[in-house]
């Protein structure tokens, strides 16, 4: 393991943060350039990985992978070149496709069919995905009920490598005002004097256990960066848009302004437990987070992973390949004896005494225009998530 490639605590995965956009002064002449190249469209999943890509959140990529680093990658949890990563990032075409564009040096890559070129990708190689050994690496199973072994399938047969250049972000009309990309929180943060700073990446709603885990951080660092993923979720997550609303009120009324921020994170969730909480880690530490908080089954579905195997995953690097430290947490909960948030670290009393609930018993209550009680969820955070139910089933 000598030859594995070393990362220092702050800066970028690999040394250098990527920036894929082409300077503004060159971008109507590749534009013109790319118009005459032929044409892929890029679907959601990969959309999103493109954006990541383009703003350096995946650095030190400068592309979609080629089938080196992808059986690197599935093999040893590496790149070839020894630098630590665990799921692969590639752009799929099926045979088809693929024919249509072979022979090209380079394609244009579009979010619509016939859609303004987003960015040039110089073709190195195509390759035929490996499906079995892919799910089984980063997922851990190949059954298709798991929502990214899924996706996989529904993705094309073939994986187009090659760097890209980038003409335009894919448009948002969302969250306009927290799409900050690594640059510029890495720039927010030496702004607030922030030298430590813990990312959360969530995919939920904040109720009080997630409150106190990233106050119980915050504590042992200068700043807190809240990373809700706005990519693709499974369709019975709460919406982004539903959650962004909660983090607003919950930031509002509970976290102290120069300590805390939301930004948002455009990565598509794979689902991929373990593999996703060291992905996840690598890309904050890319936004300029040196810790970040990996909670009991980060990034899990169902039951296809155990529950510290997220935790357990960071002793398979050497500290100083990933380059962010992991703070690992229990599940946490109100304590009526301790009068207080506690977790079973903290807490010797029964379950009695403690105030949990499960996630169905949470919906069933919100559903009937119900607020939990204030020690598992803030009021403001209950009344939205209710009102958004009520949209829901109307
Ligand atoms: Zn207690």
């Amino acid at each position: 393991m000598t030859d594995h490639v070393r990362s220092s605590l702050g800066s970028p995965h690999g040394g250098t943060l990527v920036d894929l956009l082409v300077p503004e002064q060159d971008r109507d002449k590749l534009t013109d350039e790319a118009r005459n190249l032929p044409k892929l469209t890029v679907k959601e999943r990969e959309l999103s990985d493109l954006e990541m890509l383009a703003v350096g959140a995946l650095s030190p990529l400068t592309g979609f992978q080629g089938e080196d680093d992808y059986r690197s990658i599935l093999q040893t949890m590496h790149l070839s070149n020894g630098l630590a990563w665990t799921i692969p990032v590639t752009l799929s075409v099926d045979d088809e496709e693929a024919k249509r564009i072979g022979g090209a040096d380079a394609v244009a890559l579009t979010a619509t069919d016939g859609g303004e070129p987003l960015a040039l990708l110089q073709m190195s190689g195509v390759f035929r995905r490996d499906r079995e050994t892919e799910a089984k690496s980063v997922f851990g199973t190949e059954d298709l009920e798991h929502p990214g072994v899924a996706a996989l399938h529904a993705a094309g047969d073939l994986c187009v490598a090659g760097e890209l250049r980038v003409l335009a972000l894919p448009a948002h009309d969302d969250f306009v005002e927290y799409r900050l990309t690594p640059a510029q929180t890495r720039e927010e943060f030496a702004r607030r004097g922030w030298k430590t700073v813990v990312g959360f990446q969530t995919r939920n709603p904040i109720h009080r256990a997630h409150e106190y885990i990233q106050k119980c951080a915050l504590e042992i660092v200068d700043g807190l960066l809240v990373h809700p993923l706005v990519g693709a979720t499974k369709g019975d997550d709460v919406p982004a848009e539903v959650r962004m609303r909660c983090y607003e009120a919950l930031f509002e009324g509970y976290y102290p302004k120069d300590r805390a921020m939301v930004s948002v994170f455009p990565a598509a969730m794979r689902y991929a437990g373990p593999k996703e909480a060291i992905w996840h880690a690598i890309a904050r530490k890319n936004y300029g987070c040196t810790h970040f908080i990996v909670g009991r089954d980060h990034a899990g579905v169902g039951s296809y992973y155990g529950t510290y195997e997220a935790q357990e995953i960071f002793e398979r690097f050497e500290p100083d390949e990933l380059g962010i430290l992991p703070l690992n947490f229990e599940h946490s909960f109100w304590c009526n004896r301790c009068e207080g948030m506690a977790s079973p670290k903290t807490c010797p009393h029964g379950e009695e005494e403690r105030v949990s609930l499960s996630g169905t018993k949470v919906r069933e209550m919100l559903r009937a225009g119900e607020r939990p009680p204030i020690e598992f969820s803030r009021p403001e955070v209950a009344d939205i998530l209710i009102d958004a139910m009520r949209g829901r089933d109307a």
